[in-house]
This record gives C-alpha cells, structure tokens and sequence, in this order.
C-alpha cells in the first residue's frame, strides 16, 4: 500500500514525522509521502523513520494556492529543496500564517474567550500555524468540543470571524512545483465543500502548465468529480493517486485508507527531477541537502 498525503506536527498534524510513519507502517503502507503544509522540515524524521521500517519514502509539500473564490492545495512530490523561488514562496505563505491567524484571533475575542496566546500554546513549536491551530486553542477553552466543530461553528470561510490567507495562484503554484523539478498533484480537487476546485478551462491551462495529475482517491473528492477527473486523466495520460490526507488525532482520516498504485508511484518518480526517493536498501544512494528547516 501507498500512502502519498500524510501530515506532521511540522504542519497541522498531531503527530512527529516518525510517529506519523510508524501509524502509517501499522496500517499496512509501505511508500509513504510527507505532505505538510508549506513546509519541509519533517523530511529528515520522517525519512530516517522510515527507512528504518523498510519503507520507500517521498518527500513531498501540500503547497497552499488560491483562487479569486477558494483556497486550494498543490501537492508537490521530489522537488529540489534547495530551489530558491519555491522555498521563498513557501516561507511567504508560511509568514501570513501567522498574521492571519492573528487577526482571525482578534476577531473571534471579541465574543469568545480566546486570546493569541491560547493558539501558541495549543500549536506544537514551530508547527505551519493554520486554523486547525486555533481549532486546537478553541478547543482548549471548552468553547467547542473537537476541531471539526471549530470549523463548522466558528473558522469556515463563510464565517464572520474567516480571514483569507496569502498564496499563489494555481498556475504560479504549478510552475514553482515544476521548475523545482517537482511533480505537482492536485489535492483534493472535487470536494462538495466551499473548498472545491476549478473549472475545466483552467484545468486545461494547468495541464498545460505542467501539472502532474490529481490526487483522485480521497474521502472528500465527490464520486462525480472523480469520474471527471479520471476521465481528463485518462484524456491527458495523467498521473492519479490516492492517499489519506492523515492528520493524526485532527481528522478522522486513517493511513492507509486509499492508495496509490505502484505504476503511478514510479511515474511519479521517474516524473521528477528535484530530488530522489528513499529506499529502505542499497538503492538509496543519492544524498541532498534537504535536511534542513
Ligand atoms: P488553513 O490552511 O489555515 O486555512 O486551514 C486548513 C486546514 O484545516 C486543512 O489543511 C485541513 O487540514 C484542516 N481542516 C479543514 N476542515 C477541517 C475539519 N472539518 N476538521 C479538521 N480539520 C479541518
Ligand atoms: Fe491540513
Ligand atoms: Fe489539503
Ligand atoms: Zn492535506
């Protein structure tokens, strides 16, 4: 089994890079991905852990974009880390974070209890701040009882307390992705909520941009828009994956749950020009840089 779309503390996980490999192990994955959010200082951990089970490891990122309408995700896969303009975007997002987070704090103190402070020390050190964050801190204070609720009573986009949060577009997203020589994959794109994707026409002009494919298999994709999907897949000779989207104790989402097949996973890594896959033998021979925060 492969799992391609795992979260850590080093985002909005609940969990160590080497826990989240060590849950994933337990469900059966044996190629797992670390796709924080905007962010790829769990690589190592991760890496290490799972190299240490007999697991093939792919570095990866769930890099944020948006639309005029909807924030949207960008998953990457063996991108250079050293590449400069993807790296200065992700830490750009990863800054309006922060002041995002801090004025949606702001707003939702003025009728609930619930001050920055609470977020920091509901956040692991140096986690990607996002609103599972002030989920946590909501939480916390007893104003809501689990992070789903926060979301659904106080931190939806439709809220009055919702904040947009800085990104690229989604082709400027796909081409930072590219020219790192990444793979980029569509997260989640058809979801029912108010975080669906994009039209057709501008699939079209990400395809051409160099988009990989799309993360088909997942729990909120909606069964219409994954037969559209495989069927543009199919149009493109796109790549389509599946995977969890784990976040630990912060989703219901269990490793494991869908897959990625092995002929995608070696298109994706023969796709791809950034950075190699670990694997847990001799084979694992190409050392980078990409150890750092
Ligand atoms: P942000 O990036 O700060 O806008 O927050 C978005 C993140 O919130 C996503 O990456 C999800 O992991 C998380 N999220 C969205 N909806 C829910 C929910 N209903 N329950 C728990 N986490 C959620
Ligand atoms: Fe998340
Ligand atoms: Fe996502
Ligand atoms: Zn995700």
């Amino acid at each position: 089994m492969a799992d391609l779309h795992l979260h850590s503390v080093h985002s909005d996980g609940t969990e160590s890079p080497a826990e989240v490999m060590r849950c994933a192990f337990a469900h059966g994955v044996r190629t797992a991905a670390l796709t924080d959010h905007d962010r790829i200082s769990g690589w190592s951990e991760a890496a290490g852990a799972a190299l240490g089970l007999g697991m093939t490891f792919l570095p990866g990122m769930e890099l944020s974009m948006k639309t005029e309408l909807r924030t949207l995700h960008m998953l990457a896969y063996l991108f250079d880390p050293d590449n400069a303009p993807l790296r200065a975007e992700a830490d750009r997002i990863r800054r309006d974070r922060v002041e995002r987070a801090q004025r949606m704090v702001r707003r939702i103190g003025k009728d609930h209890h619930i001050r920055w402070d609470d977020v920091i020390s509901a956040a692991p050190e140096g986690a990607t701040i996002g609103r599972p964050h002030i989920a946590d801190a909501l939480v916390a204070r007893g104003i809501v009882s689990t992070r789903g609720e926060a979301f659904t009573e106080i931190l939806d986009p439709g809220s009055r307390y919702y904040e947009p949060l800085y990104a690229p577009d989604p082709l400027t997203a796909v081409r930072l992705i590219t020219n790192a020589g990444g793979v980029a994959i569509a997260a989640h794109p058809v979801t029912s909520g108010p975080e669906s994707f994009l039209s057709r026409k501008e699939i079209d002009e990400l395809i051409e941009a160099g988009l990989g494919g799309f993360e088909i298999d997942h729990r909120d994709n909606t069964p219409d828009g994954k037969a559209m999907l495989q069927a543009i897949a199919d149009e493109h000779d796109l790549i389509v994956t599946g995977a969890s989207d784990y976040h630990g104790d912060g989703k219901p989402n269990v490793p494991g749950e869908n897959s990625t097949t092995q002929e995608m996973i070696a298109r994706i890594i023969e796709r791809a020009t950034g950075t190699a896959p670990r694997f847990p033998d001799a084979r694992n021979i190409v050392q980078r840089s990409d150890d750092r925060a």
